[in-house]
């Protein structure tokens, strides 16, 4: 092959592999609407003994958290979270936002003040606790902003306006830099879960490398509760992952554990969110998610990948072999 023809291939094959990640972005289903069986709609979706929000509130309609003073309690008088509101308070445009304090969060959002405070309860608050119960000890180490923008509209014009970005998701981000989750809440409240995870990720292990941080991620992009812990359920990313399945298009385990953060979000073949996800998805259903989190966790500096860790918790030492059983099972799933 002479060096031009070489040069002319190579380049064709990343234009194709650039109009097929383009068309995957754009046929991307919109998200369910809620993170918790699938409805915001439903005043008992998602509505857990224990709420206590409204105490823990600061109903700062249209005064960027001033509220009535009776409705704060010790958070609201907590000096870091004081300090924490009074510079929010100067982000914050004038007209039509509510805060709610939700240690170890401050929500922001445009929506009427009843729905920012049922986002709080029903779906940070929910997802917080059940995440701590299951995976992470420690709270992030500063406190974060979650600003759920009521459409994509507004979305837009405050990530500008507020954050200087021009958002590349339509659904919603986590910034670390800024401390703060952006989201546009009209997609859906899955989006918000999967991010609370990253946060608590970076405070936990911050070692953990993108697949599983992402895996673990859009695992509760569709979540509720069985037992008392939270458990993800199959989504949208299924289809798109049974048929690459079909296609023999999914990476190897081996593959897939050992891609960098860059190649991970840069290299993505298409399948890296959904592999991770429904990877993630067969260890919950086999009792072994907690143990690979918390095995891979401590033993990381070792197994810096969790490829050897996932060998150990599926007790599989041939996991080409595993690859095939999981596919099977992958292909046996349905949604929704
Ligand atoms: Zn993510």
């Amino acid at each position: 092959m002479t060096y031009r023809r070489a040069i002319f291939i190579a380049v064709a094959a990343i234009c194709t592999a650039a109009v097929a990640v383009a068309w995957i972005k754009s046929v991307r289903p919109p998200e369910p609407r809620a993170a918790c069986r699938g409805d915001f709609s439903s005043p008992t979706a998602c509505n857990f003994p224990g709420d206590n929000v409204g105490q823990a509130a600061l109903d700062g309609t249209n005064d960027h958290g001033g509220g009535s003073p009776n409705r704060r309690d010790s958070v609201g008088h907590d000096p870091t979270y004081a300090r924490h509101l009074a510079e929010l308070k100067k982000k914050i445009p004038p007209e039509g936002f509510t805060v709610v304090v939700q240690p170890p969060f401050v929500v922001i959002g445009d929506e009427s003040p009843e729905m920012v405070h049922r986002r709080a309860t029903e779906t940070v608050q929910w997802a917080v606790d059940l995440l701590k119960k299951s995976y992470f000890k420690k709270d992030p180490d500063e406190i974060l902003d979650i600003w759920l923008f009521k459409d994509k509209a507004s979305y837009e014009r405050h990530a500008r306006s507020i954050f200087g970005t021009r958002p590349s998701t339509p659904y919603g981000y986590y910034s670390a830099a800024d401390r703060a989750l952006v989201m546009n809440i009209a997609t859906g409240g899955g989006t918000l879960v999967h991010e609370i995870v990253h946060p608590f990720m970076r405070s936990n292990f911050p070692e953990c490398p993108a697949w599983f941080n992402e895996g673990l991620g859009s695992l509760y992009e569709q979540a509720s509760q069985r037992g008392g812990r939270i458990v993800g359920l199959t989504n949208w990313r299924l289809a798109g992952l049974q048929e690459a399945i079909r296609r023999k298009r999914v990476p190897s385990f081996k593959t897939l554990c050992s891609t960098s953060t860059r190649q991970f979000y840069d290299e993505d073949p298409g399948t890296n969110y959904a592999q991770a996800r429904y990877l993630c998805y067969y260890l919950q259903e086999k009792g072994l998610l907690e143990t690979f989190y918390h095995r891979f966790r401590r033993q990381h500096a070792a197994d810096p990948t969790g490829y050897r860790t996932l060998q150990e918790v599926l007790d599989r030492d041939d996991l080409e072999a595993f690859q095939k059983d999981w596919e099977a099972f992958v292909l046996g799933l349905r949604f929704p």
